[in-house]
This record gives structure tokens, sequence and C-alpha cells, in this order.
């Protein structure tokens, strides 16, 4: 008898053997799950006239939890990306990116845990742009040029980047209270704000001003220029506990920490609002291993354990996140990427299938 209702999307390219290998080993850990299938991405284009049809948007409204794999976004040209479509539709305003070593990955560092806490909802990410040669773009560039704020070039693309004190507000306490209930001893604000005085800058004196909020809540505050950060991660992984940035530096620093903890095939990641919660893995549909069962569905499966412990199947949870570090740690049974991190062959590498039953077999 299933104890919840889940919304999946399984996604293109790698993503529906991935979620097909999660919701096995999700299963075998004895989680009754319902799953309601909704399909988004470009392969319902022709059928819906949009990548992202409004039942898909409903089902997740009403189960209030989903779990995804990832969906292709044409670069360029084309529709604008689902997965962004999809946390602005939910205002899943907070991206939580755990990075944390697993032994047996090939990873060079034995010792991260921290956690990226991305705002997820604007920035350059809200989409808010002006095509090269468009009437917006050209009064615009007439605007900033009246404003005396300075000389666009007329053959310019423009992408904004607002910032807001609400969001940075929501997404900075969202960082305290996450760090407060998982026992995090130190949050760091990222920013830019000596060059990007009003975006950036409107970012740090906000975070500054919550931490304050929290003064004698535990948690010690910091804050660091991303570029820095970016380069004492990679010298020093150890130092860090809780990140919390604006959405582009979010993006881009979560896939150093995961190339530190061993690569795309094992970083998880959610997304959380006020009301729904959408779970997926940091990397994309990888389309040139599409149908080839070879991708790792880890970052899928350690989605998926997020998952659970939001739904309150902390147990099962931990069981697949031990079972998942006993098979790597074990190396005999392990996907091509970590076959390669360890020996530098991918020689000796199982499909992604048989990976999920290693795991399934340490349940
Ligand atoms: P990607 O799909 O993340 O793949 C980049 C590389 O990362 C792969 O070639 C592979 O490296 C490695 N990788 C990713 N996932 C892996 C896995 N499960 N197992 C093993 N290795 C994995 O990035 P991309 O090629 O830049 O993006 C492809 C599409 O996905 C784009 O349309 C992009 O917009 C979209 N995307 C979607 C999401 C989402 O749905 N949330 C997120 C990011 C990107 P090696 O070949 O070196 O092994």
């Amino acid at each position: 008898m299933a104890q919840h209702t889940v919304t999946l999307i399984p996604g293109d390219g790698i993503g529906p053997e991935l979620t097909r290998a999660m919701t096995r080993v999700v299963e075998a850990a004895g989680v009754g799950i319902e799953w309601e299938v909704a399909e988004a991405g470009a392969d319902v284009m022709d059928k819906y006239g949009t990548p992202l049809p409004e039942h898909v948007l409903e089902s997740v409204r009403r189960n209030k939890v989903a779990i995804k794999g990832p969906i292709t976004t044409p670069v360029g040209t084309g529709f604008r990306s689902v997965n962004v479509a999809l946390r602005r539709e939910l205002d899943l305003y907070a991206c939580l990116r755990p990075a944390f070593s697993i032994r047996g990955s090939g990873a060079r560092y034995d010792d991260i845990d921290l956690v990226i806490v991305r705002e997820n909802t604007e920035d350059l990410y809200a989409g808010i742009e002006f095509a090269e040669g468009s009437d917006g773009a050209k009064r615009l560039i007439e605007f900033v040029a009246a404003e005396g704020a300075g000389t666009i070039r007329q053959d310019s693309g423009i992408s904004l980047k607002p910032i807001s004190i609400m969001r940075t507000q929501r997404i900075v306490r969202f960082a305290f209270d996450y760090a407060i209930a998982n026992g995090r001893k130190k949050i760091t604000a990222v920013h830019k704000a000596n060059i990007l005085k009003h975006s950036d800058g409107l970012f740090l004196r906000v975070a500054r001003e919550v931490a304050e909020e929290y003064a004698g809540a535990g948690v010690e505050f910091e804050d660091y220029i991303v570029d820095a950060t970016c380069m004492q991660l990679v010298l020093h992984p150890e130092w860090w506990d809780v990140l919390v940035l604006p959405n582009l530096y979010g993006d881009i620093v979560s896939d150093i920490c995961a190339g530190l903890v061993g690569g795309l095939g094992i970083a998880p990641g959610a997304n959380i609002g006020e009301e729904c919660a959408v779970f997926e893995p940091v990397h994309g549909s990888a389309p040139k291993y599409a149908g080839k069962d070879v991708a790792n569905p880890t970052a899928e499966i350690l989605s998926a354990t997020l998952m659970l412990k939001h739904l309150g199947e902390t147990e099962a949870a931990e069981r697949i996140l031990n079972a998942v570090r006993a098979v790597i740690g074990e190396g005999t049974h392990v996907t091509y990427d970590i076959k390669r991190s360890v020996t530098g062959s991918t020689e000796g590498s199982v499909g992604t299938q048989a990976y999920a039953d290693a795991i399934i077999g340490q349940l």
C-alpha cells in the first residue's frame, strides 16, 4: 500500500534510464510510493505545443513532491529551459545541493561535506533578455544612454540581472534555518559585490542583515567574493560548510563542488519552495549516453534520498545512502565514470541497471 504519491518526471536523454534505476532502488528499500508519471521536455512539444504542459505543473502542485530526470535545453535558440520554468512556476526558490565525499569515488579529496544553497528564481536566470537588434534592446540601449548610465553597443544582446531584497532575505533565511536544523556551523554568502554594487551589493547587505537576525543561533556568518571562493574551494574544500549564493554563481560553484567529490554522476539536488519540492540531479541529460545503459544513476538515487528525508522516510534514505557507499567503496560494480576516476580506464565498469542491482543487493 502506497504511503506517498510522488510526481515522476523521467525527462529525456539519460533521464528515463536513471529514474528507472532510482525507482527500483526506492521500491527495494521498502518505501511505498505511487509514482504519478508526467512527461515534459522536447518529446512532448508536438503533442501539447509546450515542453512544460499545465498538467505536469498541476500534478506537482497536487502531490507537493516530485522527482525528475534531466531535461535537454536547446542552446541559444528554441524553447527556454523547462528546468528553469518549473522552478519559477512553482516558486521553488531554494536549490539545495549537498556535496560530500564518498570513499572509492576516485575524487581528489576525501573529507568534503558542504552544502550549496542557491537562489533559484532571479539574477541572470530571471529570463529577462533582449535579442540583439530587437526593439526592446534598442529602447533599453537608448534608456541607458539617456540615464547617463553607460554606453551599450548597438549590436549587443542583453540579459538583465535583478536581485531583490525579498528574495535575498528568504534564501538567506532558508540557509540559516537549514544550518540550524542540520547542525551546520557556518554560512558563507558568496558574491561579487565589489564590482556589481547594486545587485550583488544588495545581496551582501541583505545577507548581513539576515545574519544579524540569527545572531546567537550558533551559526557563524562570513562572506566571500565568488572568484576567490572558486580558488579556495579547490585549495581548501574542507574549509566550507554552507554556501549561499545568487542563482548563476550557485549553478557554477555547485558544478565545481560536484567535481571535488567525484563528478556530476554523483551530485544530487533539491529545489524547494513554500508549497512544493522537486528533486533532481545536478547533471544534465548527457544525450551522447542516452539509451546506452552506461550513465551513473547515483546522483538520481541520492536525489531520491533527499526526497525520502523530505517525506519523513529518514531510515530508508540512510539505508540507501549506506548501500551506495558500500557499492562505490567496494569498486567492483561501478559505472564507467567512477571506474575511470579510480583506474584511469572504463574497463570493468558495469551498466546503469547492474549498478542499481548492486545497490539493491546491499539494502
Ligand atoms: P551534462 O548532461 O551534465 O553532461 C556533461 C558531462 O558530465 C557528460 O558528458 C559526462 O561526462 C558527465 N555526466 C553527466 N551526467 C552523468 C552521469 N549521470 N553519469 C556519468 N557522467 C555524467 O551536461 P551538458 O552536456 O552540458 O548538458 C546536456 C543537456 O542537459 C543540455 O541541454 C542542458 O541544458 C541540460 N541540462 C539539464 C539540467 C536539468 O535537467 N536540471 C541540468 C543541466 C543541464 P563524460 O562524458 O566526461 O563522462
